[in-house]
C-alpha cells in the first residue's frame, strides 16, 4: 500500500485520530498481531500474483461428489508478519502448506475458519451469499485468538479473482455449489503461548452436491448431557478451529445410541444452544393461534450464524409486514423471538402439541429439520411436515435458497461473474 492509501486506510478506519500522520509517524508505529490498528500494509488485491496450475486435475463426476472431499485448481494464499503486515496475494496451484513442525498452530490450536458457498445457475452466472458477514466474523474470530486483522473487502475481492479461476469446478447442476474454506493460522515457528509474530491465510475451495440429494431427511438428536460445547466468557462464539475437535467423541457416542447429531445443551436447566454445528430454531403454536419462532439468543456460547442472521431477517421482515413471504402463517398471527429454551420447554409443548418444528441452520444444509431428540432417556418426537420439511421452514428455505443462487434479486446475493 502506498504512503498516501496507507494515509487514507487510516483516516477512513480511526475517525478518532485527532492529529496528522506523517509517512514517517507512520513507520514508526509498528503493529500488534492482537489485530489492533496498524501502519502495516494491508491485503492489497492489486498486489495479487497468479500461478496457473500446469497440471489441472480431472474434474469428478458431479454424483460422485462427497462433501469437502475434492479440492479445485488453486487456492489463495496470504503470508503476515508482525515487522511486515500483510505481504503480497497468491493464487497458486492447490497443494501442501511449508511449515515449520515448531509452528504454533499445531501446539496452540491458533486457528479460524469461515465456510461460504458460489452458486452457479444454468448459464454460468456465479454468486457469493453474504460474504461481508463471513468476513465480519473471521476478523472477530481472529481477534479472539489475537491473530491479524485485515480489510475484508480485500479478501472478497480476492475470493471472486479465485472463484472466476476455479468456476469450471462448480457443477453446472442445481443444488451443487462451491463451498469455500477461508482459514487463518498461526504460523510463527516458536513454542510459547503468544500472540504469533506471522501467520497465513489461505483459502480452498470444494465442490460439493446438494445435502439432500433425495428430498429432506429429518435427523435424530441426542440431548447430550455428558458434554458441553461452549461456556460463559469461552470461545462457543467464534469460528475457532479449538471448538470442533472436543465435538467428534461426542457425535460418536450419539451416533452409537442411534442419533445423527448432539443436541448441546448448556446449564442446569438443560438450555438449547446448537445443533451439531448448526444453530437451532424452534416453531412453537400458541394457544392464542400465534406462530413463535424461537433461536436462542447470541449470549457468547451460541455461534453467530450467517444463516440464523438471514432466516430471523426474512422472518421478521414476514412478521412486520415488510416484505410476506407466502406460506408463512400471516403476519398478524406470526412472531420472531431470539429468547433462551429449555429442553423442559420443548419437551412440555411436544407433550401438549404445540410444537411444531425443530430445524437447524448453516451453510452446508441450510435447513436441517429434527423429527427426534433422544433427552434423558426417552425420545421427545418433533412433527416434520409434508415432504420432510415443516410450515414455517419451508417458505424461509425457499427464499433463502433462491437468493443464495441467483434466482431471487436480493442485496445478499454477490455476483462474482454474470
Ligand atoms: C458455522 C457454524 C454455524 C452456522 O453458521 P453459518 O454462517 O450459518 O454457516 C452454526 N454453529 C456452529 C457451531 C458453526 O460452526
Amino acid at each position: 500500500m502506498s504512503s498516501l492509501r496507507t494515509l487514507r486506510y487510516l483516516c477512513s478506519n480511526q475517525r478518532s485520530l485527532s492529529r496528522t500522520w506523517t509517512p514517517r509517524t507512520l513507520s514508526r508505529l509498528g503493529s500488534t498481531a492482537a489485530g489492533e490498528f496498524t501502519s502495516l500494509p494491508d491485503i492489497e488485491p492489486s498486489r495479487l500474483e497468479v500461478v496457473n496450475t500446469k497440471q489441472p486435475k480431472q474434474i469428478p463426476a458431479a454424483d460422485s461428489l462427497v462433501f469437502g472431499h475434492t479440492f479445485t485448481d488453486h487456492m489463495l494464499t496470504i503470508p503476515w508478519s508482525q515487522t511486515s503486515g500483510w505481504g503480497s496475494p497468491k493464487i497458486e496451484p492447490y497443494g501442501p502448506l511449508s511449515l515449520q513442525p515448531s509452528a504454533t498452530v499445531f501446539h496452540y490450536a491458533q486457528e479460524l475458519f469461515e465456510g461460504l458457498k458460489a452458486y452457479r445457475q444454468p448459464g454460468g452466472k456465479v454468486t457469493l451469499f453474504r460474504p461481508d458477514m463471513n468476513m465480519k466474523r473471521m476478523n472477530t474470530s481472529a481477534a479472539r485468538v489475537a491473530l491479524p486483522a485485515f480489510n475484508g473487502d480485500a479478501v472478497i475481492e480476492l475470493l471472486k479473482r479465485l472463484v472466476q479461476t476455479d468456476k469450471h469446478w462448480i457443477p453446472d447442476i442445481p443444488g451443487y455449489s462451491l463451498y469455500i474454506r477461508p482459514t487463518l493460522i498461526g504460523t510463527q515457528a516458536a513454542l510459547g503461548v503468544h500472540p504469533p509474530t506471522e501467520a497465513l491465510l489461505f483459502v480452498i475451495c470444494s465442490p460439493v452436491g446438494p445435502y439432500y440429494p433425495e428430498g429432506f431427511k429429518p435427523i435424530a438428536l441426542y440431548g447430550t448431557t455428558e458434554y458441553s460445547r461452549a461456556a460463559p466468557g469461552g470461545i462457543g462464539s467464534f469460528k475457532l478451529g479449538a471448538n470442533y475437535a472436543p465435538g467428534v467423541v461426542a457425535q460418536r457416542e450419539a451416533a452409537k445410541k442411534g442419533y445423527a447429531q448432539n443436541l448441546w445443551l448448556h446449564g442446569p436447566e438443560h438450555h438449547v444452544t446448537e445443533v451439531g454445528t448448526m444453530n437451532t430454531f424452534i416453531v412453537l403454536k400458541h394457544a392464542d393461534g400465534v406462530t413463535e419462532l424461537v433461536t436462542p439468543p447470541l449470549d457468547g456460547m451460541i455461534l453467530p450464524g450467517i444463516t440464523r442472521d438471514s432466516t430471523l431477517a426474512l422472518a421478521r421482515d414476514h412478521a412486520s409486514g415488510k416484505a410476506v413471504l407466502e406460506g408463512l402463517p400471516e403476519p398478524s398471527k406470526f412472531v420472531v423471538n431470539e429468547r433462551p429454551i429449555t429442553m423442559k420447554e420443548i419437551k412440555q409443548a411436544a407433550q401438549d402439541g404445540s410444537l411444531v418444528e425443530f430445524f437447524g441452520t448453516g451453510t452446508a444444509a441450510v435447513i436441517s429439520p429434527v423429527n427426534k431428540i433422544g433427552y434423558l432417556g426417552e425420545d421427545i418426537h418433533i412433527p416434520t411436515g409434508p415432504g420432510g420439511m415443516g410450515p414455517v421452514s419451508r417458505p424461509i428455505w425457499k427464499q433463502l435458497v433462491g437468493i443464495q443462487v441467483g434466482d431471487i434479486e436480493h442485496p445478499w446475493s454477490v455476483v462474482v461473474t454474470e
